[in-house]
């Protein structure tokens, strides 16, 4: 919209209604234009879900929107390196061809798209798909394929989903390499966060093996030895096994496969996975009690816990902790949510990439291969990429290589640039940031090695052969308006 334009259907000192964009809870904001500029933003209390909550973050959206690096036209890779402006015409037209001409020579599916939304921008994920049918293009990714596939994966094998804790409710939330306080993440965080630290009915399990602002309002913080989380997680539900606190009925009724999960976890020596993770196993016992009595237990797992070893099988044994206690589809438990698009295909399949034949796990590409599979000779290597409301430098390693491989197979992508990520992925410069699983590798393949922790191969064997379903509740989100 032009800006004379915004300024008609904005009088100054009008509240407009909108949300904050800065992250994926997009709490609902008013705001009051000064033509472009977004003169002043407060929470908007009449939104149902954050209720007039905002983290300060949403104070400084003027200037996400308009700092000093906003682009306002087109750029173009000139000869020399540098950029020039275009007109937006000839822009489009000229990525079209571009696009046109890749896929007609090499075929639509050798345009490869990173993107779909940055943070809690939604947008691109809907309009993208059309974008890629209408090239024949189907290969993906975004930062979502450096640490949430493997959960992703998880989901897909237990219930075909993915879940969510309704903190607002629970009577113990469970925050495993999470710091809700600085990330939020669920609605209205720090009050949630303040509400359950002050409720002695309620309790707050953090682990984590730093002393972050959430683990200081815990009431039990298992500070483990950095790494070691499966160890502790592994502990939790066995204790829960071994100690009778499992939720019978609702695993009797709702979930298969649960008899040989059991059975291994029946085996596991706490005390010694206790002493492995570094912590006191009384009060991992006391943890798994305390959420084994609860009402209503909601579980959240973050990046302190997938960009470290072992992600996919931490997702697996938190999962068990509220699957085995039946905190699934009731009030304060795991809920199957429903989302504007999906953020990944929900699938126990595992494709590979043209080029490595790495997994493709959730319909994302991992990072650390994305320049093997555009450099090189293959013939199926991608010749063109296109960056949306992204930046993948910062993503993904030696992406210095992804730049020179747009440019390699003569592609227009690296070279147009219409946003403030664009520009970004222009200059070759080092990678600042590179932030690769350990485990990405093959994510079918947790690397907790036997002897450390026996009943790794059989329970992730278990589990492929034989894992524990939610199906009959989840797969149609039927569960969740059942109000367990
Ligand atoms: S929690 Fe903060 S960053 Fe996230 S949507 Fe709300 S105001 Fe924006």
């Amino acid at each position: 919209m032009a800006k004379e334009d915004v300024a008609a259907v904005a009088a100054p000192e009008e509240w407009q209604s909108t949300a904050c964009i800065l992250c994926e809870c997009n709490c609902g904001i008013v705001v009051q234009l000064d033509g472009r500029k977004l003169a002043k933003i407060r929470g908007d209390k009449e939104h149902p879900a954050s209720q007039g909550y905002t983290c300060n973050k949403a104070l400084r959206l003027d200037h996400y929107q308009n700092n000093r690096g906003r682009l306002t036209s087109p750029m173009r890779r000139r000869p020399d390196g540098s950029y020039e402006e275009i007109d937006w015409e000839t822009a489009i037209v000229e990525i079209a061809a571009g696009f046109k001409r890749v896929a007609q020579t090499y075929g639509g599916d050798k345009i490869f798209y990173y993107g779909g939304g940055g943070q809690g921008n939604h947008l691109g994920g809907a309009y993208s798909s059309a974008f890629l049918k209408a090239l024949g293009s189907h290969y993906r990714s975004n930062a979502l394929a450096q640490e949430k596939t493997g959960e992703a994966w998880v989901d897909a094998h237990l219930y075909g989903g993915h879940t969510r804790g309704e903190f607002e409710h629970a009577e113990v939330s469970v925050f495993i390499g999470k710091n809700p306080w600085m990330s939020q993440s669920f609605p209205r965080a720090r009050t949630v966060l303040n509400e359950i630290a002050k409720d002695p009915q309620r309790a707050m399990i953090v682990i984590d093996p730093v002393i972050t602002d959430t683990a200081k309002m815990a009431d039990i913080h298992l500070r483990v030895r950095p790494g070691t989380d499966a160890w502790a997680l592994a502990a939790l539900a066995a204790v829960v096994v071994q100690e009778d606190l499992c939720d019978n009925a609702f695993l009797a009724e709702h979930v298969t496969g649960v008899e040989s999960v059991v059975e291994v976890l029946r085996t596991v020596d706490v005390g010694d996975y206790a002493l492995r993770c570094g912590l006191d196993d009384e009060l991992i016992r006391t943890a798994a009690r305390r959420i084994g009595a609860a009402a209503s237990v909601s579980v959240f797992e973050d990046l302190g816990v997938q960009q470290a070893p072992n992600s996919t099988l931490c997702s697996y044994l938190n999962k068990l902790l509220w699957i085995l206690t039946g905190n699934f589809a009731k009030r304060g438990g795991q809920h199957l949510h429903s989302a504007f698009g999906p953020l990944f295909r929900h699938t126990p399949d595992v494709g590979r990439t043209p080029v490595t034949g790495a997994p493709i796990v959730g319909g994302l590409i991992p990072s650390n291969v994305i320049p093997s599979e555009m450099l090189g000779d293959h013939p199926d290597r991608f010749r063109a990429m296109i960056v949306e409301s992204s930046n993948p430098r910062a993503f993904t390693g030696g992406l210095q290589c992804v730049s020179r491989g747009v440019r390699l197979a003569g592609a227009d992508g690296g070279d147009r640039c219409c946003n403030d990520g664009n520009r970004a992925v222009g200059p070759l410069r080092a990678a600042r940031r590179i932030a690769v699983r350990e485990d990405r590798g093959d994510v079918l393949q947790p690397r907790i090695p036997a002897q450390h922790l026996p009943f790794a191969a059989s329970l992730d064997g278990a589990a492929r052969r034989n894992p524990p379903r939610a199906r009959d509740l989840g797969a149609t989100g039927a569960g969740t308006r059942r109000g367990r």
